[in-house]
């Protein structure tokens, strides 16, 4: 079955065209990496799925229910999560506090939130009491994504999730998606690592100035069509 489809989505900025004619599927329980280039639109792609940035044209559907003019609570609601580019954690704040701000609106599902959360990420359970400021950048990656699982989301956008982090900590966000996914969780990946990428997604999809250019399963986008189209090997 498939979970998102995206149909002849185009997005501009003012006078300028930033997404034309983009259309793809994620399958329930599956994971599709979106690669391109600097300016490509894959941000936007991704805000135009949570409902941030206005379409100018094109359709989201999810589940079969059509999102595409709803508001990015109500794309909340049917069960997609993004997670910006940064790191979207309150740095003033514990771990706890901060994964229990992910069900701000509804106190009767924290506990066995909590309880989820920590079975996913041990380590935040370790450091459920430190302030999420002092947290290795990795750590407050792991913990923007367990407090988005938090709502139980059937589709985790997340966007550029590896910026600027250390390989190992890359690694640990990458544990993290596995885990989500493991948990049933359909994932749209927006990543710098096209190879790591790669291999976490199922299927791929590359950007270029706005249009897809190439789409295909993950494990057959080899090293000649990366270094076509990414300018890298
Ligand atoms: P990067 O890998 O550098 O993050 P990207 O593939 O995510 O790039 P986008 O951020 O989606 O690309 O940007 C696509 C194009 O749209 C770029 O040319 C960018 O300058 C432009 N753009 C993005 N946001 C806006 C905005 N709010 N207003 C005007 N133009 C924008």
């Amino acid at each position: 079955m498939s979970a998102l489809k995206v149909d002849g989505l185009s997005v501009r900025y003012g006078a300028a065209g930033a997404l034309a004619d983009v259309s793809f599927e994620i399958p329930s329980n599956t994971a599709l990496a979106v690669l391109g280039p600097n300016g490509a639109g894959k941000s936007t792609l991704a805000r135009a799925v949570s409902g941030l940035v206005r379409k100018s044209s094109g359709t989201v559907t999810f589940g079969g229910q059509d999102l595409s003019t709803v508001s990015p609570a109500k794309i909340r609601r049917a069960g997609i999560v993004h997670l910006p580019e940064g790191r979207g954690v309150f740095r003033g704040l514990t771990v706890l506090e901060n994964l229990r701000m992910g069900l701000a609106a509804d106190p009767g599902r924290r506990a066995a939130g909590l309880e989820r959360a920590f079975e996913l990420f041990p380590v935040l359970g370790e450091r459920r009491k430190q302030l999420a400021g002092t947290l290795s950048g990795g750590e407050q990656q792991m913990l923007s994504l367990a407090r988005a699982l938090m709502v139980e989301p059937k589709l985790v956008i997340a966007d550029e999730m590896s910026l600027g982090l250390a390989p190992k900590l890359v690694d640990l966000i990458f544990e993290s998606l596995g885990r989500a996914r493991s948990a049933g969780v359909s994932v749209l990946l927006i990543e710098q690592f096209a190879g790591r990428a790669l291999e976490f997604a199922d299927q791929c999809l590359i950007l270029q100035r706005g249009s897809v250019s190439w789409s295909g399963p993950a494990d057959t986008a080899g090293e000649e069509l990366l270094h076509r189209y990414l300018g890298e090997a």
